[in-house]
């Protein structure tokens, strides 16, 4: 087939992928509660400053608030759990953020696979999506969120990872493979889940009725 240069075919090239994922929101209620605690903002601004600074663009667009730097925390410490409990090589295993506020919000997260081999299609994603063990897992990985084996240097980091662009986040907690991240492995704060008792920011479990 001689190459389409001038794009006159009426095809394109395609490639079959195998995968599944888990996608799960968080409560609106719950998120806005948390969200109108005042030190989030403080410290969320503070990484929006620096991101703005860096020039960095991602692709659809992202304001740095409290909860797109909640749910992408989340989003690599259950990649790292998965990785461990599903047996998940962590580098297949790939992160989707659903993060807007306004009129239409949204929080979700999906951990999927999706790769041209067999590896996308063995099943322990969505087993793990039952919520007996869903919930089982999301429960360690706010226990994770807690501690990091290089805390208390992690956790009082006061910039830390490419840009400085990280805060309580490092290798030993919270850092993916690059190919896993959708943001360069970076806007990670493990205080926006576990909260901080020296700032008074809340724990988001705190909220939990
Ligand atoms: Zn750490
Ligand atoms: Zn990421």
């Amino acid at each position: 087939m001689k190459p389409d240069i001038i794009g006159e075919s009426t095809w394109l090239p395609a490639l079959e992928l195998y995968g599944e994922g888990v996608f799960f929101s968080l409560d609106e209620d719950l998120l806005s509660r948390w969200e109108s605690h005042p030190t989030l903002g403080e410290r969320s601004n503070d990484f929006q400053r620096r991101f703005v600074a860096t020039g960095l663009r991602f692709d659809p667009e992202i304001t740095v608030t409290p909860r797109f730097l909640l749910l992408h925390t989340l989003a690599h410490l259950l990649i790292r759990q998965l990785e461990t409990e599903a047996g998940y090589p962590a580098a297949s295993l790939k992160e989707r953020i659903y993060c807007t506020a306004g009129k239409l919000p949204m929080s979700g997260i999906l951990v999927y696979v999706a790769v041209p081999d067999v590896v996308g299609s063995l099943g322990g994603l969505a087993e793990l999506a039952t919520p007996e063990r869903f919930l089982l897992l999301l429960s360690s990985v706010f226990d994770h969120a807690e501690w990091c084996s290089l805390d208390p240097v992690c956790s009082e980091h006061g910039g830390q990872g490419p840009s400085l662009l990280n805060r309580a986040a490092c290798h030993a907690c919270a850092l993916i493979p690059e190919p896993s991240c959708a943001y360069g492995n970076v806007l990670l704060d493990r205080t926006f889940i576990k909260g901080d008792a020296t700032t008074g920011m809340p724990a988001f479990l705190n909220y939990l009725d």
